[in-house]
């Protein structure tokens, strides 16, 4: 194990004005927090930071991220807090630490499809500071390196999750090196046989070529020296994880593949890229479709290189990277390559922004989100994106992403529906919180259930999520429904104790086809809502009754003026007269509810309403100011919270009254029907009362699409000089 003396040594070694004491506290401080906790291979737990740490300081990163990766598995695996951290190391490297301690809760998700994207998305939301990945990347490749110790299962998982996750991320950040190896380490355990068999030909292969490469190399040191530039030449063979890809991207076998290693040219200078180019182009013949230039246009992540391959000594193709010394260090650290000292002191935190590799790091993060190649991460997402969610985890570790704003409502419904359902509070990282807390990235979110509850239907109007709102009207609807099958049991009742027979649901079930129904819930809903008429349940239940009066039923088993509409049926009904109301589904009731209105002077939408529930008539719609409701004030159980279905497209027209006062003079109704006409606005009836001379009173019953068009109108009619006064009037 790294002792103290070791870690404060490699941080000095490029950082000279290290913070020694700052890093020997951290040792000590994770030293004691672990104590003896042990790892799956039996060594001692606090190695494992410390190696982290030390694969951090060959990228030669800042003090804060090196003591970060000391400390990054304290808060989740010890009884050290993030106060604690804060007070002992102060708050940039707390929130470092938390960060991770965060991303470390990825390490249960369990392995979906969903989950994998979520779980990008998250890296990024997160990580809003470049060096908490930093130091997951470091954990990951250290864990990898030390996953033979792992359960076989568990191996393959992990391995599986660094090729998906960590190495492409490693990738993009630019980090060469360590996504090359982490698909190394990966590709071993996921495809055991394959890395063997590659492994062994590769060793071969580059047994037979070493005396072949040393040639090429010297060839090519040769002419560039010649030539009088300063190179450096190196050949390589290719790992065998990249190997293996491209046999399977190229469908050949091992022999067929021509370009296993290659060769790296690393110049003083810029224009010595070029010069080195122009030497090897005019001494061998050039593959055509190989030449790419990433130095006049780098890649996203900023990797500068110029590649070719030539038919070069020996007839042997030769494949080439060309770049300087700070080029080649940036391909393979990538993001850590970057300047975060400068004069051998840590950058301020102005400057960070204002440098290259600030300015880089957000096209960095910008590209992780914007690529659309499916090999890239984040494909058909947005940067804005990120802003617009949340992530938040289960106590099981299911992680679900969120619109942001969303409330643990939204996140019991993400969950299941049932949780949902029976939510009645939760605890937001352990603490209680009320259900309509704003959930924060991170958030893990615990809901506290309990059976037999209703969702009020006012979450409907506080969760921010289709599916919980859907599911909120679905169980408000089923609610009202058992409520109106209550009112139904009750009325049936009665009827069967006034005809003197006994009711029972059994007899009730015998008479289902009869009374073409499905359920007997669904005969007692009917009866409540007032689609069907006890009378004519008594006698489908006992046929032979004698039947003393029968009732019309001008719309079916309906009463008159009711009209049952489902959902996009057309109104092709005509009505009876102007006193009968019309029926429309409100949400909260649902679409299979027949409702009315207040017969004169109703609702229009817009309106702050209320519902009243008449036994074996339903509910009438009132506007909250109506007068007529005062006579329900001692009957609080027949109200019902109503809202308007906003969602409905289809648009229709509301009767409403209005009063008016005008002057009594010719052409005065003309004037005021005409403004109603224009303003869109149906008349359906006048009636007018001459109280003197002078004045005419009118009430006009319109119909309006809602109350802005209602009160469009009236306030146009204001502004009639033949109008001194327009009123609504409601029942
Ligand atoms: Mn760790």
């Amino acid at each position: 194990m790294m002792r103290q003396y070791e870690l404060v040594d490699r941080v000095k070694r490029y950082n000279p004005n290290a913070d020694e004491e700052l890093l020997d506290r951290a040792y000590v401080y994770a030293m004691k927090a672990h104590g003896t906790q042990k790892r799956a291979s039996g060594d001692l737990f606090f190695a494992h930071p410390l190696e982290v740490a030390a694969i951090l300081t060959d990228m030669r990163l800042d003090d804060a991220t090196i003591v970060a990766a000391v400390l990054h598995d304290t808060v989740e695996d010890t009884s050290a807090t993030i106060e604690e951290i804060t007070n002992l190391f102060g708050a940039e490297i707390a929130r470092l630490v938390d960060g991770l301690t965060k991303l470390k809760k990825l390490d249960f998700v369990s392995k979906k499809a969903t989950q994998g994207e979520n779980f990008r998305k998250l890296l990024l939301a997160v990580a809003a500071d470049v060096r908490v990945l930093l130091v997951k990347l470091a954990d990951r490749l250290h864990n990898m390196r030390t996953l033979d110790h792992m359960r076989s299962d568990k191996r393959v998982r992990i391995a599986e999750e660094t090729v998906e996750i960590y190495a492409p991320l490693a990738g993009r950040m630019g980090m060469q090196e360590i996504r090359e190896e982490l698909e190394e380490l990966a590709f071993r355990h996921i495809k055991p046989e394959a890395h063997a068999l590659i492994s062994a030909k590769l060793a071969a292969f580059v047994d037979r070529s070493n005396a072949l490469i040393a040639e090429i190399e010297e060839e090519l040191g040769a002419r560039f020296a010649e030539r009088g530039i300063l190179a450096s030449v190196k050949g390589r063979a290719k790992r065998p994880y990249s190997v293996w890809r491209k046999m399977e991207r190229k469908s050949v076998s091992f022999e067929q593949l021509s370009d296993i290693f290659g060769f790296r040219v690393i110049v003083p200078s810029l224009e010595d890229c070029y010069r080195v180019l122009g030497v090897i182009h005019t001494t061998w013949a050039m593959v055509p479709g190989r030449y790419k230039d990433y130095i006049s246009t780098p890649k996203q992540n900023d990797y500068r290189s110029i590649h070719t391959t030539v038919v070069g000594p020996g007839h042997q193709r030769v494949e080439l990277q060309i770049r300087t010394e700070t080029m080649d260090r940036v391909a393979e650290y990538g993001v850590a390559a970057h300047a975060i000292y400068k004069d051998g002191r840590t950058i301020s935190a102005k400057e960070m922004t204002d440098s290259s590799a600030y300015q880089w790091l957000r096209r960095t993060v910008e590209s992780l989100a914007e690529s659309a190649n499916p090999e890239e991460f984040l494909e058909h997402t947005k940067l804005e994106l990120f802003h617009d969610q949340v992530f938040c985890f289960s106590p099981k570790g299911l992680l679900i992403a969120l619109p942001r704003g969303a409330t643990p409502i939204d996140f019991a419904y993400a969950v299941h529906t049932d949780v949902g359902n029976s939510a009645v509070g939760c605890k937001i990282n352990g603490r209680n919180a009320p259900l309509l807390t704003e959930l924060q990235n991170g958030d893990e979110v615990e809901i506290v259930r309990s059976n037999g509850q209703v969702p009020p239907a006012a979450w409907e109007s506080l969760v921010v999520t289709g599916k919980a709102r859907a599911a909120i009207r679905r169980a408000t609807r089923a609610a009202v429904r058992r409520q109106y099958a209550g009112l139904g049991r009750q009325i049936l009742d009665r009827a069967f104790e006034r005809s003197g027979r006994p009711f029972s649901d059994d007899k009730l079930k015998a008479a289902l086809g009869r009374l073409a129904r499905s359920s007997v819930e669904d005969v007692l809903a009917s009866v409540g809502r007032g689609e069907m008429f006890s009378g004519d349940v008594v006698r489908a239940v006992y046929p032979d009754l004698e039947t003393a009066e029968k009732r019309p039923t001008p719309e079916g088993a309906k009463g008159p003026g009711w009209f049952d509409l489902k959902r996009g049926e057309n109104l092709k009904f005509k009505l009876p007269n102007a006193e009968e109301s019309n029926a429309i589904p409100i949400a909260g009731l649902g679409s299979d509810l027949a409702v009315r209105f207040a017969p004169e002077g109703g609702a229009v939408p817009g309106d702050r309403i209320v519902g009243i529930m008449s036994p074996g008539e339903g509910v009438t719609i009132y506007p909250i100011q109506s007068p007529a409701l005062a006579a329900f004030d001692n009957e609080p159980e027949r109200w019902l919270d109503v809202r308007w279905d906003l969602e409905d497209k289809r648009k229709r027209r509301f009767p409403a009254r209005i009063s008016l006062q005008s002057i009594n003079e010719p052409g005065t109704l003309a004037q005021i029907t005409t403004v109603i006409a224009e303003h869109d606005g149906n008349i359906d009836a006048v009636k007018m009362d001459r109280p003197n001379s002078d004045f005419t009173d009118m009430t006009v019953d319109l119909t309006v699409w809602d109350l802005k068009h209602l009160n469009a109108i009236i306030s146009e009619l204001r502004q009639k000089p033949v109008v001194s006064a327009v009123e609504r009037i409601v029942a």
